[in-house]
């Protein structure tokens, strides 16, 4: 990570105009310009605050490597700052009616909802993913996560029907750089909804939308320290995770840091809720409607490019519609717009990092090696900035690693099968369990296989559909616990009696 010593003192904000020298022309969503700071601070009860070491890090753009903003790198004493100021917010946030908890969280959905293009473009600038996305996809479902919690905020005794439920106190939740904004949603919707309260650490890649929530939170008049947000990098991550005051932690990111946190967490009376990676197997049988599965298996892969932990990105092909359907596929793809994530026509943007374009690169490389056959269609990639063409390869078998691994990336993998049988066996034949889908005309198939396979999320006939109101979670590798609906409201109480399983 880029580190940036606080030897000079950095006042005021960066000002982007479009279509000035940042060459964000034209304007995507009517904004002629907004501001964002050039130095961002702690947000720690209710305050912004200096760090206590003193240092800074570098947020950039990844499809131009501008450097957006300095952000503030929080030691052990900041991590420790965040947690008093959540317990001390507790005593009074618990004692809230649920009515009242719910009129904040409705307040928070709105001010997003106005908001919204702005949110829209600083996720676009920091993260690289098309606007049209972050405006159609990311920030309404992230309002939608705040306004669906609120509802259930006064409604706790009907979720867990004489059982008594109370917050766990204070949560610590750690999330990935994929979807900054819906994630710090995800999670602090549930939990403040419950009436816990909430120290949050957003990726040290993409921390400007979580920085900018708290300024929602200022003005929905969230009591201080309900929500505190803390950025740095892992090692931040692991100070929080290892803090005492922590009552329950909620991880969002990559398998091998989730096996950390676990053991972080092992012999402590502490609450866990992991969500990891995934290697979703995306299943099309011969009977399936081909013209709209192969939209759902673009969607499925190339979305955000493929920096998706539920992504399709194992497509298994039933023989007799193989070469047809990969035909189809080549041809759509060569329709993919790739370029500026700030136009509105663009499909593909930038990858998220430097390090996360090296890792495609490797696996991709592995893949060619292995004697898998490439499809890349033409497309001009800026010169500067990190860019991945959409890519395709067949000839896949389940020994390959492009087959078993998480490429985090716009990689298709191609397989074959014969039957629903093998079909089923293929698919579930990987050390995640995270998502599916399937495509078929036959619902009595659907619902043979959707039983068989060992997914958390399966779906039929669409790809990457996310609703608040809907259980999102994996087995295996892919963690454990639930993020939306009522299973996920069970994650942020404590249950004291009744008869009812919880
Ligand atoms: P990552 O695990 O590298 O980092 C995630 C977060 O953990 C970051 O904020 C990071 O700073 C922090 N971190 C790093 N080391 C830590 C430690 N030792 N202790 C505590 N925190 C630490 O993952 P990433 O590269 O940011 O995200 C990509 C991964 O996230 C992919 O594997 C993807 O599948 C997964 N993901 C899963 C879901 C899901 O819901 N299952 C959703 C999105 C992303």
């Amino acid at each position: 990570m880029a580190k940036t010593k606080n030897e000079t003192k950095v006042d005021g904000e960066r000002e982007l105009t479009f279509g000035g020298v940042w060459n964000y022309a034209p304007s995507p969503e009517g904004i002629d310009h907004f501001t964002i700071p050039k130095r961002c601070e702690l947000f720690v009860g209710g305050e912004w605050i200096k760090p206590k070491t003193g240092e800074y890090f570098a947020t950039v753009d990844p499809a131009t490597e501008a450097v957006l903003s300095e952000v503030a790198l929080a030691g052990d004493k900041d991590v420790d700052a965040a947690v008093k100021a959540a317990q001390k917010a507790f005593v009074g946030w618990r004692k809230l009616s649920g009515e009242d908890r719910a009129r904040y969280l409705f307040r928070i959905a709105r001010i997003l909802l106005e908001r919204q293009r702005e949110f829209a473009c600083l996720e676009t600038l920091d993260n690289g993913k098309p606007i049209k996305e972050t405006r159609d996809v990311d920030i309404p479902l992230a309002a939608q996560h705040f306004f669906y919690h609120a509802g259930w905020a006064d409604k706790l005794e009907l979720l867990f029907p004489g059982q008594s439920p109370e917050p766990l106190g204070v949560v610590g939740q750690v999330i990935p750089w994929n979807f900054p904004l819906l994630m710090a949603a995800w999670k602090i919707a549930p939990a403040l909804a419950a009436g816990n309260t909430v120290v949050l650490k957003p990726a040290e890649t993409s921390p400007l939308t979580a920085l900018r929530l708290c300024e929602v939170f200022q003005q929905a008049g969230l009591p201080p320290g309900v929500v505190n947000v803390i950025t740095g990098d892992g090692k931040t991550g692991a100070a929080l995770v290892r803090h005492p005051g922590l009552a329950k932690v909620a991880f969002t990111g990559s398998t091998e840091v989730g096996k950390e946190i676990q053991r972080a967490v092992a012999g402590r009376s502490v609450e866990l809720t992991l969500e990891l990676g995934g290697k979703a197997a995306h299943l099309v049988f011969e009977d399936a409607a081909l013209d709209q599965a192969v939209e759902g298996v673009v969607r499925g892969i190339f979305f955000n490019q493929g920096h998706v932990c539920c992504a399709g990105s194992r497509l298994l092909v039933q023989e007799s519609v193989h070469e047809l359907f990969v035909d189809k596929l080549r041809r759509r793809m060569a329709r993919i717009r790739v370029g500026n994530p700030m136009d509105k026509n663009t499909d593909m943007g930038a990858i998220h990092s430097a390090a996360q374009l090296a890792r495609i690169r490797e696996l991709v490389g592995d893949g060619q090696a292995s004697g898998c056959e490439l499809y890349q269609p033409k497309c001009e990639l800026p010169k500067k900035g990190y860019w991945f063409a959409p890519s395709m390869f067949t000839g896949v078998t389940m020994s390959h690693r492009i087959a078993r691994e998480e490429i985090f990336g716009p990689v298709l993998s191609v397989l074959t099968f014969r039957t629903p049988e093998e079909a089923v066996e293929k698919a579930n034949n990987t050390a995640y369990g995270l998502s599916a889908g399937i495509w078929t005309d036959k619902g009595a198939r659907i619902l043979w296989l959707a039983e068989r396979m060992k997914a958390g999320v399966v779906w039929n006939n669409t790809f990457n559909r996310f609703d608040a109101a809907s259980p999102f979670g994996g087995f295996k590798e892919s963690g454990f616990g639930r993020e939306g609906g009522r299973q996920g409201m069970r994650g942020y109480v404590r249950l004291q009696g009744g008869l009812l399983p919880g």
